[in-house]
């Protein structure tokens, strides 16, 4: 379920994009005198979310996903191939899926319990473990901008909330109406979710859990320097009470980069992933019990936590690309310097 299938999108894009940037080179054969594999100068994955997608999706929405996604893998294929940072491919990659309706970030994002439409995001940089957080903000257009600016413009790691949205006034960072935010997709999803929870009322209905929700949106990056980062944004789970913040904007559960080892970003029942400090503990698995990438990631979400929680994609320094879920699907993409270009629904 979990292999990776080339979008019949992706592939002309590819061409193009790898002819024109020349990063075309050979593979490494498979027989046994094989040189090993190097690794590659740059490595980008990318997800919009886990989750399960309806055996019915119709061709056109499945289409419209991996164009998407097509679109964000080669923006930030653009980036590392020019020799651009890891940590302006994340953000750039992210922001563009914020704006992106189809996805659960910025515009297109879940309605809260209440009808609102809240923000959690995170971002970090492999190369110092700086990171930024916001969590429960509204209105902002480009949560994960908001999360690079607390990581560079204080001395803090995460804010949330009103002092999250006047610090992004104090930076200049943009706004949006709410009703720019709104999709009819979400809005129905919402209407739903208060249909089965019709009775519960008030606190109880603030208190029963949320919606699985699908289409939060990650990146993560090694480029051409060595130097790892990760992105994580989401508008968190359909129906999430009043205050409730997941994790993808906690640095450790969600999102985590250190040079030394892995950039990780994950999607999924946020406080699963929080309890288990998911993200960072495939960066200690690899750390204290020299794991390699493939087995902490698989360690993490096959055996820590449960089937059906989600999914996480990662990049090693050594530009080894990983992407596992134990949900029935999870939107994703990967590509790298040796021509490896890839979009994935299921
Ligand atoms: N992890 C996010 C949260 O719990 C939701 C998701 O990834 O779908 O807020």
């Amino acid at each position: 379920m979990n292999r990776h299938r080339l979008s019949p999108l992706a592939v002309p894009l590819a061409v193009v994009l790898l002819s024109l940037s020349g990063a075309c080179r050979p593979q490494a054969g498979g027989g046994p005198e094989a040189p090993p594999a190097q690794a590659p100068a740059w490595a980008l994955a990318i997800h919009g979310g886990a989750g399960s997608l309806p055996d019915d999706l119709p061709a056109a929405r499945r289409e419209a996903y991996e164009r998407s996604l097509a679109e964000a893998l080669t923006l930030g294929q653009v980036i590392l191939d020019e020799g651009g940072s890891a940590l302006d491919a994340v953000e750039k990659v992210v922001t563009l899926l914020e704006d992106d309706p189809l996805f659960n970030a910025g515009r297109g994002a879940v309605f809260t319990a209440d009808g609102r439409i809240t923000f959690d995001a995170s971002i970090m940089d492999g190369r110092d473990l700086s990171a930024g957080g916001v969590g429960f903000v509204e209105g902002v257009r480009h949560p994960i901008t908001l999360a690079r600016r607390v990581m560079q413009k204080t001395p803090h790691v995460l804010f949330v909330g009103r002092g999250a949205e006047a610090f992004a006034r104090e930076q200049g960072l943009e706004f949006m109406p709410a009703e720019w935010f709104w999709t009819e997709r979400r809005r129905e999803q919402w209407e739903r979710w208060k249909r089965e929870h019709a009775g519960t009322g008030g606190k109880a209905a603030a208190l029963a859990p949320p919606a699985a929700g699908f289409g939060t949106v990650g990146a993560v990056a090694l480029d051409r320097a060595g130097h790892l980062a990760a992105a994580t944004s989401t508008g968190g789970l359909t129906g999430k009470a009043w205050g409730r913040v997941g994790d993808s904007p906690i640095v450790g559960a969600g999102t985590y980069a250190d040079d030394r080892f892995a950039a990780i970003s994950c999607t999924g029942t946020g406080e699963r992933f929080m309890v288990r400090a998911a993200a960072h503990e495939v960066v200690a698995r690899m750390r204290h019990a020299g794991e390699s990438l493939e087995r902490a990631v698989h360690a993490v979400l096959d055996e820590e936590l449960s089937p059906g929680d989600g999914g996480m994609i990662a990049v090693s320094s050594r530009g080894e690309i990983v992407l596992h879920f134990t949900t029935p699907s999870m939107l994703r993409g990967a590509a790298d310097a040796t021509g490896r270009f890839e979009v994935a629904l299921r």
